[in-house]
């Protein structure tokens, strides 16, 4: 096992499935002592978890209580918190007049809220560590509003702020807010569930890579790993002064409009 992160203990929410798992098993690969929360059950997921040495907790992160009693406790326990992972997030293609106001709560509530509290939760534990490392998952439409997901959209544009704000004002007990926009990420529910909506999923997929104009040039989407190893970059010692970003892993596609395929 690589000891990049030896001695740091890492959180990550909705930590069973896609990038979450993924950024888990990077952190773990590389010496951590990783805990990760998830609301949904996943069996032979968790065991493969288990298998690697990850602390797999039911928690439901809409639940502030739930979350903050989660973060104590992992503090309380392993003695510190040195990098928090704000990944849980949930996807809702529906139009602005269709859209109810629980599906606007639960959106809003997984997306941004938990992060704004789990942040509060982690940054009294990080100061005591003497800083820390906060990585939020946004996305590509964190940079650039989507037509087809005004709620996500908005969801996301503002957990980037939250990156900026939480970066300036945490800055003196030497924790830093980064934020993650990627593209579309093959082998994640959030984005099998959006392909399920198209009758003809090749086509599906290929209209996503063909509005990155980096995934037009390899021919694929982008990966669960690629993510966690960005995950990994900006809670090294590497980004010590890389604070308030929000790195876009979209192959261009926020740059503008692609070539014509
Ligand atoms: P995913 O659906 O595979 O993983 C999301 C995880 O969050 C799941 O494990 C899910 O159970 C968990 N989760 C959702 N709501 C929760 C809650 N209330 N409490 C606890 N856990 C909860 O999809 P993913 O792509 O791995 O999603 C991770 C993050 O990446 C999300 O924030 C998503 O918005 C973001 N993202 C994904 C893509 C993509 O193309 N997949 C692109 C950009 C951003």
């Amino acid at each position: 096992m690589d000891t990049q992160f030896e001695g740091q203990v890492a959180l990550i929410t909705g930590g069973t499935s896609g990038i979450g798992r993924a950024t888990a098993e990077a952190l773990r690969a590389r010496g951590a002592e990783v805990h990760v929360c998830d609301f949904k059950a996943r069996a032979e997921a968790e065991l493969a978890l288990q298998a690697q040495g990850i602390s797999i907790s039911q928690c439901d992160v809409r639940d502030v209580t739930a979350l903050k009693l989660w973060i104590d406790s992992v503090a309380q326990s392993s003695g510190r918190i040195d990098i928090l992972v704000n990944n849980a997030g949930i996807g809702l293609v529906k139009q602005c007049p269709d859209v109810t106001e629980s599906e606007w709560d639960a959106v809003i509530d997984t997306n941004l809220k938990a992060a704004f509290f789990a942040c509060g939760a982690a940054i009294p534990h990080m100061r005591q560590s003497g800083g820390g490392s906060i990585i939020n998952i946004a996305s590509n439409a964190g940079l650039l509003p989507r037509a087809h997901d005004p709620v996500y959209s908005i969801s996301k544009l503002a957990l980037v702020g939250l990156t900026k704000s939480l970066a300036l004002s945490q800055s003196p007990d030497r924790i830093r807010v980064n934020a993650i926009c990627p593209g579309p990420v093959k082998g994640t529910e959030i984005i099998e569930a959006e392909l399920a909506l198209h009758p003809d999923y090749a086509a599906a997929v290929k209209r996503f890579i063909a509005a990155s104009p980096m995934a037009q040039a390899y021919g694929r989407m982008i990966t669960i790993e690629e993510v966690a190893q960005t995950v990994c970059y900006l809670a090294s010692p590497a980004a010590q002064f890389v604070t308030g970003t929000s790195i876009a892993i979209d192959g261009g596609k926020s740059l503008g409009v692609p070539p014509v395929a």
